[in-house]
């Protein structure tokens, strides 16, 4: 039995959660829910967006599958998803992007994994005014060489485990050329030691453009906080969109899956959310947890029924698109 800290989230985070839940326990995989609080959810009910007991059951079981959490746009609130990564010193964000049978885009052979770097850079949270009158503001990009090299060291052995040929290191060098030079002067000397990976090195602006106009020659691309962040996003859209995309936090000895895509809070409350991404996140779980069958078994029927499209959220099917909680239960038959 695995123990794993279940954080439902705000927004459309309980609807999407309690069918990837159920979705897990129906494949057989042996998993001991804890619940806890985190979020705007939480800050409501406890007064505070992340409160000790949630933090203990991640000390107790180092295993997390979230929802997305709000993050108010205002001083004093603070990011729980940059703090728990940060916590946990979670540092690889690996945001895998497939193209799926069944969701018509521009593109149908698309399969890149976004690894991001996730406790450095410019979301090191090192922001204040310089000035009183607050009309100067700075903020501060953090690159080490321990981060670098132990993000672009992850990238590489995460391409060679996956039977992967090509990591792209994606940076801005030419303007940024300390902090990013750094992270493109280590990540050449981490790619020497990986000689039977092909290595490439692509400016970020650049790469927005390749990456549109031809995704295919890109497999694993890793890069620093922002960038990532970014970048994922423009892939989701590649692939049809934010409700497909899982990521998994990874650190030394924790680890936290969840979707790419936020609270949604235009479409909660209305059982239309995709809740593809968050039991994506959840195959990543498995396979973390080496539950691969019961990970194989989830993504199967997940394929099947997009592939089908028939029992498919609004955003994969504007024509018929059925309940969140109906996609939920088509993918459960289809397990069986
Ligand atoms: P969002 O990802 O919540 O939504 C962007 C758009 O994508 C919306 O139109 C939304 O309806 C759509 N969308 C997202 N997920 C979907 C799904 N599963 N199915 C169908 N459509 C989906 O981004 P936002 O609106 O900028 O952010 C809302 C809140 O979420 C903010 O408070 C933000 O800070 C937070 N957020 C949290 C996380 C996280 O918890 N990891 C990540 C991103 C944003």
């Amino acid at each position: 039995m695995h123990n794993v800290t279940l954080i439902k989230g705000d927004g459309i985070g309980p609807s999407i959660m309690d069918q990837a839940v159920k979705i897990i326990d129906a494949s057989g995989a042996k998993i001991h829910w804890e619940e806890a609080d985190a979020g705007m959810a939480a800050f409501n009910k406890f007064g505070t967006p992340i409160p000790d007991a949630t933090l203990e059951s991640i000390d107790r079981n180092r295993v997390a599958f979230k929802g997305p959490l709000t993050t108010a746009v205002s001083e004093g609130f603070r990011s729980i998803n940059v703090e728990l990564r940060k916590k946990y010193d979670l540092y690889a964000n690996v945001r895998p992007a497939k193209s799926w049978a069944g969701v018509q885009t521009r593109y149908s052979d698309i399969d890149i994994v976004i690894v991001r770097e996730n406790t450095e850079g410019l979301y090191a949270g090192l922001e204040h005014y310089l000035t009183s009158k607050r009309d100067i503001a700075e903020s501060l990009a953090v690159v080490t060489r321990h981060g670098s090299e132990r993000i672009v060291e992850y990238a590489f052995k995460y391409a060679r485990d996956n039977n992967r040929k090509k990591v792209t290191v994606c940076h801005k060098a030419n303007i940024l050329k300390y902090t990013q030079g750094l992270f493109l002067e280590t990540a050449k000397e981490v790619a020497a030691r990986y000689p039977d990976i092909e290595f490439d090195s692509k400016i970020i602006d650049a790469t927005c453009m390749h990456m549109v106009m031809n995704p295919q020659q890109f497999d694993v691309v890793v890069t620093t906080n922002m960038f990532g962040d970014i970048l994922s996003d423009l892939t989701a859209g590649l692939v049809g969109g934010l409700g497909l995309i899982p990521g998994a936090n990874i650190g030394a000895d924790a680890a936290l899956f969840e979707a790419v895509h936020g609270s949604a809070p235009d479409i909660a409350d209305k059982n239309i959310a995709n809740p593809t991404a968050v039991i994506m996140a959840g195959v990543m779980m498995l396979d973390h947890l080496h539950e691969h069958e019961a990970a194989n078994k989830v993504k199967t029927a997940l394929e099947k029924v997009i592939a089908e499209g028939k029992y498919v959220t609004p955003d994969l099917n504007s024509n018929a698109g059925v309940g969140t909680d109906v996609m939920g239960q088509a993918i459960i038959d289809a397990m069986a």
